[in-house]
């Protein structure tokens, strides 16, 4: 089969590579039948992955049919049609058990799929620990429904989660991405008196005006004054998704005293908390590191119309076109927020 691949740093393209097989008792093989591209794939392309191995092949979006299971894959059978989560977690250890699937002790754990280990731009996946990795997609479902689950739909679910929402606050929301975005529609389901999204690109601006009217949009500029105009002197919550300088000083600037700020985004570099300047404010900081283990929830809560990601679908190609999604992906040509690409040829 023709899998997309990292060859170098800067360089992704076709490799012909065999058709995965279960290796472990544990493993599932998908045939990928949607896939996507994150901002992930590109921080592999750009060497900013330092873990990421060249050869392997990227991916880590994708929905597909279930082809083959090892011997003790007990949630799953073949035929069955899943999501694939972008974390690969054992289910035993202390963190696992405690829902800390990001923190899974087992060498194996953690973002190996499309980074460690050959990921789903390709036409099949192997799953390890398919049992944690899958979830079975309702019926009710299609597959551009269920595609974002096991990643930025996943992240925004748990963002929204730890951050201790209740129906009289403000939340803001620093970034309107696609994380950002998946973001705003799991903070909805809490239901929070007011939300406010800054984001600085028009286009982005203009699709959450669009598709959200209730939602206050406001630029990086404006973003102090109305965060400070609040009842209580800044947000309730902030949820930074980002991943800027500015971005990451904005957060803790727009929290009101004793708010929860909530870091998503993946930085660069390191950030700088100024503590004389924030002393007594009390800010509660939860830092990064999204624990994708409540994707059957998700599924669920999609197939009931409480979460619709399909707008953020503004691209489709053929896995035979992933240079050119690439392309439009990674200059954000044409309005792009997400692709999706059919893996059929
Ligand atoms: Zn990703
Ligand atoms: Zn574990």
């Amino acid at each position: 089969m023709k899998a997309y691949t990292y060859i170098e740093k800067g360089r992704f393209g076709f490799v012909e590579k065999p058709k995965p097989a279960v290796e472990d008792p544990k493993d599932a093989v998908v045939r990928i039948t949607l896939g996507s591209i994150c901002t992930s794939d590109l921080h592999i392309k750009h060497g900013s992955v330092p873990r990421a191995v060249p050869g392997i092949t990227v991916g880590h979006e994708m929905v597909g049919v279930v082809e083959e299971t090892g011997p003790q894959v007990t949630k799953v059978k073949p035929g069955d049609r899943v999501a694939v989560n972008v974390e690969t977690f054992c289910g035993e250890c202390f963190f696992c058990r405690n829902g800390y699937v990001n923190n899974c002790t087992d060498p194996h754990g953690g973002w190996a799929l499309g980074c460690r280990i050959d990921g789903g731009q390709a036409a099949y996946v192997r799953v390890p620990y398919a049992d944690q990795g899958l979830s079975i997609i309702p019926d009710s479902v299609t597959d551009e429904q269920a595609l974002f689950v096991g990643d930025v739909l996943a992240t925004g679910f748990w963002a929204a989660r730890i951050s201790e929402i209740k129906e009289d606050d403000t939340v803001l929301i620093i970034g309107a991405g696609p994380t950002g975005i998946c973001t705003l529609l799991c903070v909805m389901l809490k239901n929070p008196n007011r939300i406010i999204v800054c984001e600085k690109s028009a286009d982005r601006q203009a699709f959450v005006r669009k598709h959200y009217p209730s939602v206050e949009v406001v630029s990086p500029e404006e973003c102090l004054a109305v965060a400070g105009g609040c009842e209580r002197g800044g947000a309730d919550v902030v949820i930074e998704v980002a991943g800027a300088e500015d971005t990451f000083r904005l957060a803790w600037q727009a929290a009101r005293p004793n708010a929860i700020v909530t870091i998503v985004a993946l930085y660069d570099a390191p950030q700088t908390l100024p503590l004389p300047d924030m002393y007594g404010k009390n800010l509660v900081f939860k830092t990064g590191g999204v624990d994708g283990c409540d994707c059957d929830e998700i599924l669920s809560l999609i197939g009931q119309g409480k979460i619709d990601t399909t707008p953020l679908i503004t691209h489709r190609f053929r896995l035979c076109e992933m240079e050119e999604a690439y392309r439009i992906f990674e200059n954000k040509e044409d309005g792009v927020i997400k692709i999706a690409y059919e893996t059929a040829e």
